[in-house]
């Protein structure tokens, strides 16, 4: 049976229940077929946000580039793997997007400062628009997605200095032409995120409620980062698999030249 698409005005008065707060930065990780169907598509889901948020709100999404044989062009490269909601998103009016391959975009009174240049590498530190939504004491909002897709987390884990890495590289333009640039960055398969759901729920520090027909968490960015520092702080490798689980985790348990368990 077809589910009736929910009006956006109705999506923004769930965003409000749950604990959006009119006025603030909000950066939002979303599945839309696990959200919708919202009138309007994602382009209704995306206004009930801004409904939400006010006029004096921010609203930040990710952005960024699966493609990393291409420099990234900020008017241009599609960001698929982050969903089609905020692959609509960027594409919309007076919605600003950072020039780099772990782009984020937003509108809003701080999409200005959200938004300026951030390092390649590490992608996702103080100095980047995750950092810089925390900075603003921004709240975090995961719609029909888990914590697995939560960039935040990535924050607390370069603020704790966690040692695992992999190698990864993306194409950057110089003088014109593109180059290979390698590096190496903090991740796994980040399945094992999932455990920050238990982590703040017991602090009472997150909120679940219905968002149009999916399911919306909503949490400050701070406390996500205070809750999964100390976490890192008792146990390094507590997001990772044990061995033979997946590659990601496995290239991530090399780097620390230790056999995973
Ligand atoms: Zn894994």
């Amino acid at each position: 049976m077809a589910m009736t698409p929910a009006p956006p005005a109705h999506v923004a008065g769930q965003l409000r229940d749950l604990g959006v707060r009119s006025g603030g930065v909000l950066l939002v990780h979303t599945s839309f077929s696990r959200t919708g169907p919202v009138e309007g598509g994602p382009a209704g889901l995306i206004a009930a946000l801004r409904q939400a948020l006010g006029p004096r709100g921010t609203l930040v999404m990710p952005s960024m580039s699966s493609d990393d044989e291409h420099p990234f062009d900020s008017a241009r490269t599609p960001c698929p793997d982050m969903g089609v909601t905020a692959d609509t998103f960027w594409r919309g009016g007076g919605v600003l997007r950072s020039g780099s391959p772990h782009a984020f975009a937003a509108v809003g009174p701080r999409a200005a400062e959200i938004t300026a240049p951030h390092p390649i590498d590490p992608p996702h530190g103080a100095d980047s628009p995750v950092g810089r939504a925390r900075d603003h004491d921004g709240q975090v909002l995961l719609l029909g997605v888990g914590h697995d897709a939560d960039t935040t987390i990535h924050l607390a884990e370069n603020e704790v200095g966690v040692r695992y890495r992999r190698a990864v590289h993306v194409t950057v333009l110089e003088r014109g032409r593109p180059v290979r640039f390698d590096y190496t960055e903090i991740d796994h398969c980040c399945a094992r995120f999932a455990l920050v759901d238990d982590w703040l729920e017991a602090d009472r520090l997150q909120r679940r409620g219905p968002v149009a027909h999916g399911v919306g968490r909503l949490a400050r960015a701070r406390d996500i980062v205070r809750v999964v520092t100390a976490r890192l702080r008792e146990n390094e490798t507590v997001f990772l698999h044990p061995r033979g689980s997946d590659v990601e985790c496995d290239e991530a348990w090399a780097s620390l030249g230790r056999t995973a368990p």
